[in-house]
């Protein structure tokens, strides 16, 4: 059913229109909507994208963004591990609720990372096999760099 639906806005040969896309980003980060600062980041990071990268995400119906369930006891972490094997099961992108408010540069840097890890299908990238690496190098080529600062500064000055 969802893959039909997905389908049938997919086109393949024909460059995705604007409204198109936007409709499709818009269903992609359905969940984000109740955090507006973290929707509109994350919205942002998607649109700035490769094209090829953004229609891979949106013609794949196991490709998903998602907030994080935080339970205190599971305490927290920054990255969340791709569910599956390499390649395989859910291309599941979950997003921190303190990227919401956390310094810009540091999301934006965090959320292309997560997107590259789905984009690499949490694998490895060229001769690049450490998982975490290959996503920061993959998040590099789109431009997006880790901002110089500590946890401290990201998590603290209101950006
Ligand atoms: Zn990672």
């Amino acid at each position: 059913m969802w893959e039909v639906r997905r389908q049938s806005r997919y086109h393949p040969g024909f460059q995705v229109s604007r409204v198109e896309s936007w409709r499709m980003f818009a269903e992609l980060l359905q969940d984000l909507e109740p955090w507006p600062g973290l929707h509109a980041r994350t919205w942002a990071v998607l649109e700035s994208l490769p094209a090829a990268v953004q229609r891979d995400f949106l013609d794949d119906p196991r490709f998903q963004i998602t907030i994080d369930n935080y339970t205190p006891e599971a305490g927290w972490t920054l990255w969340m591990p791709v569910p599956g094997p390499p390649g395989e099961g859910s291309r599941c992108v979950v997003l921190r609720k303190r990227l919401e408010w956390c310094h810009a540069g540091f999301a934006a840097w965090v959320i292309a990372h997560e997107f590259a890890h789905a984009w690499l299908r949490n694998g490895p990238w060229g001769e690049i096999s450490d998982v975490e690496e290959a996503a920061d190098a993959v998040a590099a080529v789109w431009g997006y760099l880790r901002p110089p600062g500590t946890w401290a500064d990201f998590f603290s000055i209101p950006s």
